[in-house]
């Protein structure tokens, strides 16, 4: 029944969702009219209660003239033993539909869909939430808030809902912008008096996605207008979909109601990728890459890199760019080659932004009020870069805290510089040199 059962659906669903929902539950057994399914996650066990109860009962009869009545558990309640809790299924709302004039639906990266999105245990249950928000905007978990570390996926699975929600209804208006974003647009709305076509901009979605809301922090009024957005945007069942770093009652300076308001719908986190995922993840870009690279090679640098998949991505650029240069094929020896200077720089000790400013300063001959500020001369440039990178790699100091050490630069400035440097650190010889010494010295 199990293998008729799954073809019809397979008829029914698109790839992205078969795959999530009906190819991660296993068929336990049958007993009596009860069948026995386990699924990954809650967010699987509700999604399998809402959806294909019927269909279990309408193709069981098909099959063989018995009506099946489907026991979902999770992996876990199973591995316990628990009985699952039986609740009534929520009754669901048809989605509004717009009145389909075209929305440009700018703003997201083409990279981040699900079809690239590699699940594993640290983002099974956020990616889950995610696909079924797409698929039901508005109705199941609103808002869905998303958090997590850096580096670990949050943007690309919120992008991916937008993606997704666009290829379902291509009349869908969807609009994604990172919380910054936000704050300035409202801003300026404010000095050209231009609030209405503000509004007119952000409560006219069906699906508005804000990342990175930990910076709407201290920003009083950004968070008053966002209040009565959010509030205008559930109330008409549209979807709104937040990430951060933290829960909202660990962002600091947010308001009370805001936090409330977040608790709504659904909070789910992603933590780091297992070994697996991470190999998965890698074989997935290098195919993408058109890269040749041999399983134990993949493993090797899946190994080297546990901390966040952009540092995962990372050491494959480090690696590509070093075999290129090298003019070798990608093997064991080469990744091992790249990665040491990446891997030296994980030992990281007691030191501070400051005493890297100081050491890095006094090596280029350039004063610490340079390093933080703003000027764009190369001379200043390159060791302002060196400073950040240095700071990324021998502390534990996240982006935005090195930002602020910096004289208060965004999060991504501070991302872009250490790439940077990271590129030039294997196609540049002098840069290679001087962050070598620096980081031997500042090791002592
Ligand atoms: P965050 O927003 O949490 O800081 P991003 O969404 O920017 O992280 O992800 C960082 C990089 O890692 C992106 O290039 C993204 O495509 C990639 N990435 C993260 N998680 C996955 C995953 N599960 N599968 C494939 N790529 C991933
Ligand atoms: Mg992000």
């Amino acid at each position: 029944f199990w293998d008729y059962l799954t073809e019809k659906l397979k008829k029914s669903l698109t790839s992205v969702s078969y795959t999530t929902w009906v190819g991660s539950a296993k068929p336990l057994y049958i007993k009596g009219n009860d069948i026995h399914i386990t699924v990954p996650t809650e967010l699987h066990k509700d999604y399998w209660e809402r959806h294909y109860a019927e269909d279990i009962a309408i193709y069981s009869y098909e099959f063989n003239g018995i009506e099946l009545n489907p026991i979902i558990e999770t992996e876990d309640e199973h591995a316990k033993g628990e009985m699952p809790k039986k609740e009534a299924p929520k009754e669901t709302e048809t989605t509004q539909k717009n009145e389909g004039h075209v929305f440009h639906n700018s703003h997201l990266n083409p990279k981040y869909t699900f079809d690239s999105f590699i699940t594993g245990s640290g983002n099974q249950m956020a990616h889950a939430a995610a696909l079924a928000v797409a698929e039901e905007p508005g109705v199941i978990y609103n808002p869905l808030f998303i958090y997590g570390g850096v580096g670990l996926g949050k943007t690309h699975l919120m992008q991916a809902i937008g993606h997704q929600m666009i290829k379902i209804d291509p009349g869908a208006k969807v609009k994604y912008v990172t919380s910054e974003t936000f704050a300035n647009d409202f801003i300026n709305s404010i000095q050209t008096r231009t609030q209405d076509d503000f509004r007119q901009e952000y409560r006219n979605v069906d699906l508005l996605l804000i990342d990175d809301i930990q910076f709407f922090a201290e920003k009083e009024g950004t968070q008053e207008e966002f209040f009565h957005t959010f509030n205008e945007l559930h109330d008409n069942g549209k979807q709104i979909v937040m990430t951060s770093d933290r829960l909202p009652n660990e962002i600091p300076k947010l308001q009370e109601r805001l936090v409330s308001r977040f608790k709504w719908g659904l909070s789910v986190d992603i933590t780091a990728p297992d070994l697996e995922t991470r190999i998965a993840i890698l074989r997935n870009k290098a195919e993408a890459e058109k890269l040749e690279i041999p399983n134990d090679t993949l493993s090797y640098i899946a190994e080297q890199v546990d901390t966040n998949v952009r540092e995962l991505e990372g050491a494959l650029i480090r690696v590509q760019a070093y075999s290129t240069l090298e003019n070798a094929d990608i093997t064991k020896s080469v990744a091992a080659d790249a990665l040491k200077l990446f891997k030296l720089s994980k030992e990281k000790k007691g030191l501070s932004i400051a005493n890297i400013q100081n050491k890095v300063a006094k090596y280029y001959h350039v004063s610490i009020n340079d390093l933080k500020g703003k000027k764009r001369v190369k001379t200043i440039v390159v060791p302002r870069q060196i400073a950040m990178y240095l700071s990324r790699e021998l502390t534990e100091k996240s982006l935005p805290q090195i930002g602020m050490e910096f004289g208060g630069k965004d999060h991504t400035t501070v991302m872009h510089s250490c790439d940077k440097i990271a590129e030039l650190v294997i196609k540049d010889d002098e840069i290679k040199m001087a962050v070598n010494e620096l980081k031997d010295e500042l090791r002592n």
